[in-house]
């Protein structure tokens, strides 16, 4: 029988791991004088004595994935035609360059110079172009199209794997942080199954914009780190209405920790390669669980209490800042949960628990309410998974942390919503008080992410007296509601728990919690437009505000971008079509 005990030691536990930090191991090369050429240093704020070696050619920087290749099996068929891929990992298979020229319509300077060790100027290099476009390879080069599998809408699809996506290489930066970069959109590869391997612009945009923006949230998510367009005709019926239209392949160069998903676990597991999946799954926690004792019997179940404990995490986060994901499938949820596979998001707007941004979702199957939930079925499709690597006992703890996984949620939800309102310390009224808040949004139809931000803005003088400054646009609409004076009476009393905090530092931090922008479906589409049309000032405009989401900005305001969206953004829908 399973004691209580063991399921609060095992979730304590989780938890405390889960957040235990690797420890990443000075990396740094030490170069003579003589040596630097178009080598440069820069001192880290955040580390004094560690300097910075930054690459500024493409020559001078390689890339390996023999970490992957030396212990995980890789296809031996070479060919790159649509099978069933078996015992195996990876296949090896070449991105397909494009037949037109390309041009590099945005790149992350911070992704280049943090992650990558690579000074942005790289970015107008030739090179740096054929490379992010799949069409150069450089040293330590070796493309890989990862087996997958996964439950699409609740069924199992089978071998799924990367379609459109290669991953070009991993890289260890002078922080000893491993990398692993991946383009998308690519081209075609034995899993590419009816696809044509590639993305579109408008969906390129997306991901581009959306990871880049979810990482400056504060949420766990996979980078980007250029985008990249040609004239490649890539035909595509938006929305699955026989209207066919030319689009352009792009390509995103993608940066994660790891690219393993649920869906790689499953695919193993549910065509019983057992002996490949504990390959895998040790692999896995040996790279990326490091506080994991490898030798550990029970690695595996501390393994799947991690993720549980994680994915409760990010969903929760998710939830503060209103993002719906919108195929929430196992295999597009990450085994490092981490947000992947951008897609048809969207952040709501007027607060509606059954906000669906994905407008081929007919039941509302991943609407933004029900996220928590599709979270515990898919970690329960991690669990089916891991089934054969575990014994008795150990899966009938396994089977309790899962049953932990409402109240993971639910404390980390509460924790963030109590943060969203500035709240010090707990009180078990807290998450009544959080809930009838987001009641009165619901029937007020009040912007989620703006009502935040405007309570974050006003000053406590003027909530107690209901003297809402006039472009508080979303207080007003909340305010609309006969008991938004009842709660706000009852939230200034909680706020007069702690005498000692006063409203500069109330409001400070709330600023520095709720977001002032994110990237609401009208501003993304205002991008992608323009950008159709070669205009890519809007692209990078968000780009620039969206990584500071917390400050406001001359530039962001004067676009429209904190205001209540334009008449035009209800009639917008986004599908799966990418
Ligand atoms: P997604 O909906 O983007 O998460 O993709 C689900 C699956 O379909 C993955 O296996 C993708 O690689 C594959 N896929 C999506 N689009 C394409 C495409 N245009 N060509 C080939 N495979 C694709
Ligand atoms: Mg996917």
């Amino acid at each position: 029988m399973l004691q209580s005990r063991d399921v609060a030691v095992v979730c304590l536990w989780t938890l405390s791991r889960a957040f235990c930090l690797a420890w990443a191991p000075d990396l740094i090369v030490n170069p003579k004088k003589s040596e630097l050429g178009s080598l440069h240093y820069a001192l880290n704020n955040s580390d004094h004595c560690q300097r910075r070696l930054i690459v500024s050619s493409l020559k001078l920087w390689s890339v390996s994935v023999e970490d992957v290749l030396g212990q995980l099996p890789v296809d031996p068929v070479k060919e790159n035609y649509v099978r069933k891929v078996k015992e195996s990992i990876f296949s090896h298979v070449y991105p397909t360059p494009f037949s037109s020229e390309t041009r590099l319509v945005a790149f992350s300077e911070d992704v280049l110079e943090g992650l990558l060790d690579l000074d942005s100027s790289v970015a107008h290099s030739s090179d740096f172009l054929q490379f992010v476009s799949g069409s150069k390879t450089i040293s330590g080069f070796v493309p890989l199209a990862h087996r997958y599998g996964g439950h699409q809408f609740g069924v199992w699809a089978g071998q799924l794997g990367d379609g459109r996506a290669h991953l070009i290489a991993t890289y260890v930066n002078r922080f000893g942080e491993r990398w692993e970069l991946q383009l998308k959109g690519s081209g075609k590869t034995p899993y590419s199954r009816n696809g044509d391997g590639r993305a579109v612009l408008r969906s390129s945009v997306r991901e581009f914009l959306c990871s880049e923006a979810m990482y400056y949230l504060g949420i766990p998510t996979s980078r980007a780190a250029s985008l990249v367009l040609s004239s490649d005709a890539v035909w595509r019926d938006q929305f699955y209405n026989g209207n066919v239209k030319k689009e352009r392949g792009a390509v995103v160069l993608r940066v994660a920790k790891s690219w393993f998903r649920i869906g790689s676990l499953e695919m193993l597991s549910n065509s019983g390669e057992y002996s490949l999946l504990k390959k895998l799954v040790d692999f896995i926690i040996k790279e990326h669980f490091p506080s994991i004792n490898t030798s550990d019997p029970h690695r595996v179940l501390a393994f799947f209490s991690t993720v549980v404990s994680q994915t409760a995490d990010l969903i929760a986060r998710w939830m503060s800042v209103g993002f719906a994901h919108g195929v929430c499938n196992t295999d597009n949820f990450s085994l490092l949960s981490i947000t992947i596979d951008y897609g048809p998001f969207g952040f709501m707007e007027k607060y509606d628990a059954d906000y669906i941004p994905n407008t081929s979702d007919d039941e509302g199957r991943y609407r933004i309410g029900n996220q928590a939930n599709v979270g515990m079925y898919n970690l329960n499709k991690l669990l089916l998974a891991l089934n054969p690597l575990l014994d008795d006992r150990q899966k009938q703890l396994a089977s309790a942390v899962l049953a932990g996984f409402p109240n993971l949620y639910y404390s980390r939800f509460t924790e963030l919503f109590r943060s969203k309102l500035g709240l010090l310390g707990d009180n078990e009224d807290d998450l009544a008080l959080i809930a009838s808040l987001l009641n009165l949004m619901e029937d007020t139809g009040a912007d989620f992410t703006m009502s935040f931000r405007q309570l974050s803005e006003i000053t406590l003088e003027q909530l107690a007296r209901l003297s809402i400054p006039q472009d508080f646009w979303a207080l007003h609409e909340i305010n609309q509601h006969k008991d938004f004076s009842a709660w706000s009476s009852a939230y200034l009393q909680r706020l007069q728990r702690n005498p000692e905090d006063t409203d500069a530092d109330r409001r400070q931090r709330m600023m520095r919690t709720n977001p002032r922008y994110v990237l609401r479906n009208w501003m993304a589409e205002s991008a992608v437009l323009k950008a159709e049309r070669n205009d890519f000032s809007e692209v990078r405009l968000l780009q620039r505000v969206l990584r500071q989401p917390f400050r406001r900005q001359k530039m962001a305001e004067v676009s429209g971008y904190s205001q209540k969206s334009p008449e035009w953004a209800n009639r917008l829908k986004v599908s799966c079509s990418s």
